[in-house]
């Protein structure tokens, strides 16, 4: 390791399953058939096999805590998901597998099995930040949860990972306030449904204005009853940079999370809206997320817990991972990104009008975040 800064304590959740969920033939992220010549699922095992391998080839992984992942039980998955979707996921598990809900999110048989690896693994790296064995925790899990519903799966998303962590951190470790920040750069819908009339879950997510789903992620959506100002979502234009996002968490998250006040961060860790990636229309680089990283912990005193979602570009997500995990550790390794310059220098880095116009919409739903009970 070179340039030591803060040696914290890194937990690391990834298992050899997570690569084996099979999302088979398609073309992109539709069925192949009719003009789509069969492919790949886009959401494919290279770009998590080829950043675990980058941990690993970086040196970084001697320095982790490597967390191992439990299932979650049936019981924690109906924390949050109906007990019909459960059996459903099952029944289609138990023979060759099937869809989850929305005609994108193919599993194989025994695919249930990996898909609640999934959710112990954000279970296990929350389990660890809270109780103290580490300072932060990255979780590589797959599939992905944030676009999951409580009756169907949606997005490539099967179950809500992060969302079956947080109930579990708030009824078995004693955790009341909890914030999510989903950087992906899609909605994280899932996410905002399940707790949307819940003023104890903060869900704030910054996302490329209808991407997917297209019709959800508006700023209008901002909880209800009692959860009411406690969902924000930042739509930002398609094109939107390292600037946008760091005005995005200098003036709406960074003063949600301090009105909010937390006991515990989850982040939704979508890779995809780097510049290079195939799934979204944004510009960001591995300095970027270092960036976001670095903002949160800073607020946390270094507590935070990270959880992986998206992200499709196989070249490069690893290196936008391997910044988000040398963040939370506070150092650097000898890895240098060879796309970065091209991304910096690439144009569209600047905030813009439209950009700030934006940011200025969802700065003014900050006032409405509150400390529930406060
Ligand atoms: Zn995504």
């Amino acid at each position: 390791m070179t340039d030591v800064q803060t040696g914290a304590r890194t937990g690391w959740v990834s298992h050899e399953r997570y690569l084996w969920h099979d999302t088979g033939s398609a073309a992109g992220f539709l069925p192949a058939g009719g003009w789509l010549e069969p492919l790949a699922h886009v959401e494919s095992v290279a770009t998590k096999r080829r950043f675990l391998n980058l941990v690993v080839v970086s040196g970084l992984l001697a320095d982790l805590t490597e967390l191992a992942p439990v299932p979650a039980t049936r019981q924690q998955l109906l924390a949050v998901h109906t007990s019909g979707y459960v059996e459903r996921i099952a029944e289609l598990s138990a023979g060759r597998g099937g869809d989850a809900g929305d005609g994108t999110t193919p599993f194989g048989h025994g695919g249930i099995e990996i898909a609640q690896l999934a959710a112990g693994g954000a279970i296990t790296a929350v389990h660890g930040v809270v109780t103290g064995v580490v300072d932060n925790a990255y979780a590589l899990v797959r599939p992905p949860g944030h676009h999951a519903l409580p009756d169907r799966g949606m997005g490539f998303c099967i179950f809500n990972n992060i969302a079956i962590a947080i109930r579990h951190a708030q009824s078995e470790l004693g955790m009341g306030r909890v914030a999510v920040v989903d950087w992906d750069v899609h909605h994280g819908n899932g996410t905002q449904t399940i707790f949307y009339e819940d003023p104890s879950v903060l869900v704030i997510s910054v996302h490329q204005d209808r991407c997917f789903p297209l019709d959800s992620g508006t700023l209008g959506e901002r909880g209800a009853g009692a959860g009411h100002g406690a969902t924000i979502n930042v739509p930002l234009p398609p094109g939107s940079g390292h600037e946008a996002y760091a005005d995005v968490f200098r003036r709406v998250v960074m003063p949600a999370l301090e009105r909010f006040e937390p006991e515990l961060i989850v982040v939704a860790c979508g890779l995809d809206a780097n510049g290079f990636d195939p799934m979204g229309r944004m510009l960001l680089h591995s300095d970027s997320y270092r960036a976001l990283t670095d903002g949160l912990l800073e607020f946390t005193d270094g507590r935070l817990v990270v959880i992986h979602e998206g992200g499709y570009s196989d070249f490069y997500v690893p290196f936008c991972g391997l910044a988000v995990l040398e963040s939370l550790g506070g150092r650097r390794t000898a890895v240098e990104d060879p796309y970065l310059q091209d991304l910096v220098h690439g144009g569209g880095q600047k905030l813009s009008d439209q950009q700030r116009r934006a940011v200025d919409a969802a700065s003014a739903l900050v006032v409405d975040v509150r400390r529930p009970g406060g």
